[in-house]
C-alpha cells in the first residue's frame, strides 16, 4: 500500500474526488488515502486556505492528489495552487496529450507530452512600475542554468522512461538571447548525454502554428513557464479541452503532486453531473509514478471505454450520464476488458 494526500477540492471537486477514488480501488490501486484540505474548504474548516496539517502530510507522503482549488479574484488569499508549487519546488508540470476516442476534437492522432518548467521566467514575480504615475511597468524574465538543467534532465529521463523517441525545446531565443539563449544552450548540452533520444529545438512562434497544423508531430516538448503556460492549454484543446486534461507536477527529491487542470466549477457544482475525467487520469498518472502500473493501464483502459459511448459519457462531452453513471461505466468495463488476444475475459 502507498499512501498520498487527496485534496478534494472545491466546487465539484468533492464529486469527481469521490468518483476517482472508487475507479482507483476497482483498477487494483493499492493506495491509501489520506485526506486534507486547502483552499476555500479549508478556510470555512480552519481559517486558513492552506493549513499546516496538509502541509505536513504532503511532506509525509510526498505525493498527492488534488482536485481544483477556489482562489479568490483581487483580493483575498493568494493562489494555493502557486503556493504548493513554490512549497514543495515543484519544477516541473508534466501534461501528457492523447486524442481520445468519443471526446469531439478536431484531430484523431495526437499524442505528445509538454514539459513545462514551473518555477522561474515572467512567474517568477519580479515586476514594479518604472514611474510614479504609473504609466509604465516591467516585469523581470528570471532563467538559471540550475532551473534550465533539472526540467529539460527531467524532460529527457521522462522520455526515456517511456519510451518517447524526441525531446523539442520551445524557445525564443532568435529575441531573447540572453536568458532563452541560456535555456536553449543548457538544452544542447543536456541532450548529449541522450545520444538515444532525438532532439531539436523549436521558435514558440512557430511551434503554435505548427502544433496546429500537424500535432501528430510533436513527441516530448520541454519549454519555460510562460510559453509552457500557453502552449499546455493550447495542446488541450487539440484533443478536447480541459475537462479531459490531467497533469503531474514533480518537485526534486520525488514529491509529486498530481491534479485536474480545470477549475471548481461553481456553475455546476453540487449537481451531480461533473465529468471526472481529468482527475482520473491524473490519477492514473499517479499510480504509474508509483509504480503500479497495471492499474494505470486498467483505469486508463476504463475511462476510454466509458468515453467510447454517449449514454456513458457526461454532458460536458455532450454525452447523457451523470457523474456516478460514468464512474459505474468505467468500473464496468475495467471488469470485462480485452486481453491481448481479442478474447474478452475477467479482470483478475
Ligand atoms: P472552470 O474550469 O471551473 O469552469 C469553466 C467551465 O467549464 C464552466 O462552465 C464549468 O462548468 C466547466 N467545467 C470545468 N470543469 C468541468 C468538469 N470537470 N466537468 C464538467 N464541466 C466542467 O473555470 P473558472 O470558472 O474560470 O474558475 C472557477 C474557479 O476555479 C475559480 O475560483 C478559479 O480560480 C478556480 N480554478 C482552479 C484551478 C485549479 O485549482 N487547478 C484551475 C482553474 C481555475
Amino acid at each position: 500500500m502507498t499512501t498520498a494526500t487527496l485534496i478534494e477540492g472545491d466546487g465539484i471537486g468533492p464529486e469527481i474526488a469521490a468518483a476517482t477514488v472508487r475507479v482507483v480501488e476497482a483498477a487494483g490501486g493499492k493506495i491509501t488515502w489520506e485526506r486534507a484540505y486547502a483552499g476555500a474548504a479549508a478556510v470555512d474548516k480552519f481559517k486558513d486556505p492552506l493549513p499546516q496539517a496538509t502541509i505536513d502530510s504532503i511532506k509525509k507522503n510526498q505525493l498527492a492528489l488534488k482536485g481544483p482549488l477556489a482562489t479568490p479574484s483581487g483580493g483575498g488569499y493568494r493562489s494555493v495552487n502557486v503556493t504548493l508549487r513554490q512549497q514543495f519546488d515543484l519544477y516541473a508540470n508534466v501534461r501528457p496529450v492523447q486524442t481520445i476516442p468519443g471526446v469531439p476534437s478536431r484531430y484523431t492522432n495526437v499524442d505528445l507530452v509538454i514539459v513545462r518548467e514551473n518555477t522561474e521566467d515572467l512567474y517568477a514575480g519580479v515586476e514594479h512600475y518604472v514611474d510614479p504615475r504609473r504609466t509604465a511597468a516591467e516585469s523581470i524574465a528570471i532563467i538559471t542554468k540550475f532551473g534550465s538543467e533539472r526540467v529539460i534532465t527531467y524532460a529527457f529521463e521522462y522520455a526515456k522512461r517511456m519510451g518517447r523517441k524526441k525531446v523539442t525545446l520551445v524557445h525564443k531565443a532568435n529575441i531573447l538571447k540572453m536568458s532563452n539563449g541560456l535555456f536553449l544552450d543548457t538544452g544542447r548540452e543536456v541532450a548529449k548525454r541522450y545520444p538515444e533520444i532525438q532532439f531539436d529545438d523549436m521558435i514558440v512562434d512557430a511551434t503554435a502554428m505548427k502544433l496546429v497544423l500537424a500535432p501528430e508531430r510533436f513527441d516530448v516538448i520541454v519549454t519555460m513557464n510562460l510559453f509552457g503556460d500557453i502552449l499546455s492549454d493550447l495542446t488541450a484543446g487539440l484533443v478536447g479541452g480541459l475537462g479531459v486534461a490531467p497533469a503531474a507536477n514533480i518537485g526534486d527529491g520525488g514529491c509529486a503532486m498530481f491534479e485536474a487542470v480545470h477549475g471548481t466549477a461553481p456553475d455546476i457544482a453540487g449537481k451531480g453531473i461533473a465529468n471526472p475525467t481529468g482527475l482520473m487520469l491524473s490519477a492514473a498518472l499517479l499510480l504509474e509514478h508509483v509504480q503500479q502500473t497495471d492499474p494505470a493501464n486498467r483505469l486508463r483502459r476504463g475511462i476510454r471505454a466509458a468515453l467510447l459511448n454517449s449514454d456513458t459519457r457526461t454532458g460536458d462531452l455532450g454525452g447523457r450520464a451523470n457523474t456516478v453513471g460514468f464512474t459505474d461505466a468505467v468500473i464496468r468495463s475495467m471488469e470485462i476488458s480485452p486481453d491481448s488476444s481479442g478474447v474478452i475475459r475477467a479482470m483478475d
